[in-house]
């Protein structure tokens, strides 16, 4: 195995600078490379597997490597294999997450799961802990659910199972329950034979100290262990990692404590600064040119992130030629600052720049609305990266959890779920004793049916039904061996009457569900199994693009972490908004300064060009708000930064006059003008004329949207003043 390097210039280190050479190459002992962004520290990483395998110093499978997003983890495959020319098949390379569930799934037993145990989502995880809150007689509406979860997560993301709460913790849940609460939470997950997110690594530590042979065996099998983002791993993140790297100490981790941004989930900046005390005679690398942004991009967000405190501090230069300064814009409100970014994103596209090195970076999601709408308007395309998801819209979730209850067993959720969905009549009556006589016998809520069918305790009706029920979910079940899977799935979502539900639902949004449901079949057929497309579904942090035409990206900051865009857009740097409010009320100074760390991940990610926006006036939960502007665009060194506001009626902006505190005001004068209104003029079948897509046919009206089948451009969905009559 332990064959001489290859001799230079192999490919995977063509171009690198010194240090970046080093790190590469320094194969053995703990390693660490921390430098700021665009610096090269995913590059580095991806060449060290790629020279790992060349010179076979491990076989894929000897290798673990963790990076952030699914996404990102795809990205180092496909460059991995570019560089040496081969498969990397078999190589541990994923998310915490995609890694964690890959060992639990080969000892569930260790962990106390049945082999096919299902994980939970949000949504689910949540349903869970309001039947333990009901069952704790908890009052829900005064101690939410939600609180819980995001109580437990946080446990969870600490590496403590139940008995290793310290005493005193969240006090003020429910008089001191949560510990009582998590732990009830987790006996339940037990019987359901399900596990949470939390649940993956936390097993995975729990599995490690019961069996310490198994970690001796991971221990020697990794070799090699390479971490991208390591400034954002959280406590059991960094555990899990020790435990592992413990036995062979090849470990390499790179990252920015600058770009640390999800303390608010639990991750700890201090394990970057803990790396040489657990690893004895680290070697640190650090890099200083930044190959990714221009000097004006880098010269803001580096005056930016020195405005704060306890930083390591670091020296970024750049040789990339200068050339625009970062604009700020002002602008009148939200739906001003879409058009803005809008009208700039075409004049972009004309200049010859693909929408696909464009991106939108919002603090909130809720600010892709206005965006997506223009987006629409104009025709632009553009995909919402991490947004709301496709597996989470609803008929997604319920034709999921039919998958569920015909696959496992004991998935109690997805039962209730779809127990009464279509309406079958299957209400409370029905369910409450069901659901005792779960809970007494220690049983599924589907073996509890089953048995509760046998006996007098229900209606006539009631037990007819449940009974029919029980059959259709045994009979698919029975047919998962014979059946191609996707035909079992289209069979299930036509037999059980989910989709004839939609098919009689006269609400506009049914055909689209519908069509979602194609969709989903369509796509489950891509998967080798239906448990691997449940498997897949449960892991995927991203919407992969949905059409393969280049599309502008839009994404919260936080999704944008480790990419790279030619242009970037920041908007809604407003005060309450970015920073966000609830970060600072939360936690303070501590709070600001992440936020401000999320601005600096923002500029960074701009190789050529920034324009960031803040508007006077914003619509915010249906209020409008004046805020300040963001105190970050102050922060902006002005040398870096061209400042423009836009001309509003030669009114002075109302923050100037003291309005700016954030209290609500009417709805400003330039929202109210009245706009040009064609409702009515087009009908069905009318042949129209668009300036970009040419001439086409109306073929749907939905108030001012209009869907419209164009001849050379293919179908679209368009606002109607955008169209001529032809
Ligand atoms: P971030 O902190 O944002 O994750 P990073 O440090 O991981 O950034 P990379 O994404 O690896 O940086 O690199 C930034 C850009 O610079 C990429 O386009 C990469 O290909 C390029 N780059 C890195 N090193 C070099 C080099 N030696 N020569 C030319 N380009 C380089
Ligand atoms: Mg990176």
């Amino acid at each position: 195995m332990e064959d001489a390097l290859p001799a230079a210039p192999a490919p995977w280190l063509a171009g690198l600078n010194p240090p970046q050479r080093e790190a590469v190459e320094t194969l053995d002992g703990p390693l660490l490379v921390l430098s700021g962004a665009g610096t090269g520290k995913t590059r580095v990483l991806t060449a060290r597997l790629a020279l790992l395998l060349a010179a076979k110093r491990a076989w894929p499978s000897q290798i673990l490597a963790v990076t952030f997003t699914n996404r990102a983890a795809h990205e180092m495959r496909e460059r991995v294999e570019a560089l040496i020319g081969q498969m990397s098949a078999g190589l541990w390379l994923g998310t915490f997450h995609a890694l964690g569930l890959r060992i639990l799934r080969r000892h569930p037993e260790l962990a106390g799961l049945k082999p096919s145990f299902s994980i939970l989502d949000a949504d689910d995880q949540e349903r869970l802990l309001k039947q333990v809150l009901a069952e704790a007689d908890v009052d829900a509406k005064h101690w939410p659910a939600r609180q819980l979860s995001a109580i437990v997560q946080r446990w969870k993301d600490k590496g403590w199972r139940p008995d290793q709460v310290p005493a005193g913790e969240a006090e003020y849940f429910a008089a001191g329950r949560a510990p009582a609460l998590y732990k009830a939470y987790q006996e339940r997950l037990a019987v359901l034979n399900a596990v949470d997110f939390g649940d993956l690594l936390l097993h995975n530590l729990t599995i490690f100290q019961r069996a310490p042979e198994v970690l001796e065996r991971y221990q020697e099998q990794f070799r090699y262990i390479l971490v991208d983002e390591y400034q954002d791993t959280n406590i059991a993140q960094y555990l899990w990692l020790r435990l592992l790297a413990q036995h062979r100490r090849n470990i390499c981790c790179v990252g920015d404590d600058d770009q640390s941004i999800y303390g608010w989930r639990g991750a700890e900046v201090g394990n970057i600064l803990r790396f040489e005390n657990d690893f004895e005679g680290a070697k640190i690398v650090r890099l200083e040119q930044n190959y990714r942004s221009t000097g004006n991009i880098l010269g803001a967000a580096s005056g930016l992130i020195a405005n704060n405190h306890g930083r390591l501090g670091k020296t970024l230069w750049t040789t990339r030629e200068d050339s625009r300064p970062l604009v700020v814009h002002t602008v009148p409100d939200g739906e001003a600052e879409a058009r803005l970014v809008g009208a700039e994103i075409e004049t972009l596209q004309h200049a010859g720049i693909g929408l696909g090195q464009i991106a939108v970076l919002v603090r909130a999601s809720f600010q892709t609305r206005a965006f997506e709408e223009r987006f629409v308007t104009l025709g632009l395309n553009y995909r919402v990266i991490g947004g709301p998801r496709f597996y989470e819209r609803r008929e997604a979730r319920d034709a999921i959890a039919y998958l569920r209850a015909v696959l496992f067993p004991e998935d109690d959720l997805a039962f209730e779920r779809i127990v009464n969905l279509p309406k079958r009549g299957i209400g409370d009556a029905t369910l409450q004793p069901l659901r005792r006589l779960a809970r007494a016998e220690q049983i599924p809520l589907g073996q509890a049916a089953r048995r509760l069918v046998e006996t007098e305790e229900l209606r006539v009706n009631a037990r007819n039904t449940l009974a029919s029920f029980c059959r259709s979910i045994d009979g698919w079940r029975a047919r998962l061996e014979r059946e191609p899977h996707a035909d079992l799935a289209n069979a299930i979502l036509e037999e059980s009457g989910y989709r004839e539900m939609w098919r009689k639902n006269k609400a506009p949004d049914g055909p689209g569900r519908l069509e979602n449901l194609e969709e989903l079949v369509q796509q489950i057929a891509r998967f080798d199994s239906l448990e691997d497309f449940l498997e897949h579904v449960a892991l995927v942090m991203e919407v992969e693009g949905g059409s393969e035409m280049e599309s502008v990206s839009l994404m919260t900051l936080h999704g944008a972490k480790g990419l790279e865009f030619d242009i970037v857009f920041l908007p809604g740097w407003e005060e309450g908004l970015f920073p966000h409010q609830r970060a600072m009320d939360e936690n303070g100074l501590a709070g600001l300064e992440e936020e401000r760390r999320l601005a600096y991940v923002g500029l960074t990610r701009a190789r050529r060009h920034v324009v960031v926006s803040s508007a006077l006036c914003r619509m915010v939960a249906g209020r409008w708000l004046t805020p300040f502007p963001s105190r970050f665009i102050d922060e902006l060194p002005d040398e870096h930064v061209e400042r423009h506001m836009e001309e509003m009626f030669g009114r002075a902006p109302a923050w100037r006059y003291g309005a700016g505190d954030g209290r609500v005001i009417n709805a400003p004068a330039w929202e109210v003008k009245p706009r040009e209104d064609r409702a009515g003029q087009f009908e069905v079948g009318q042949r129209v004329f668009h300036r970009k897509f040419g001439y086409g046919t109306v073929c749907a009206i939905d108030h001012h949207k209009l869907t419209v089948e164009f001849e050379t451009s293919g179908s679209k969905t368009l606002v109607d003043s955008f169209v001529e009559p032809a």
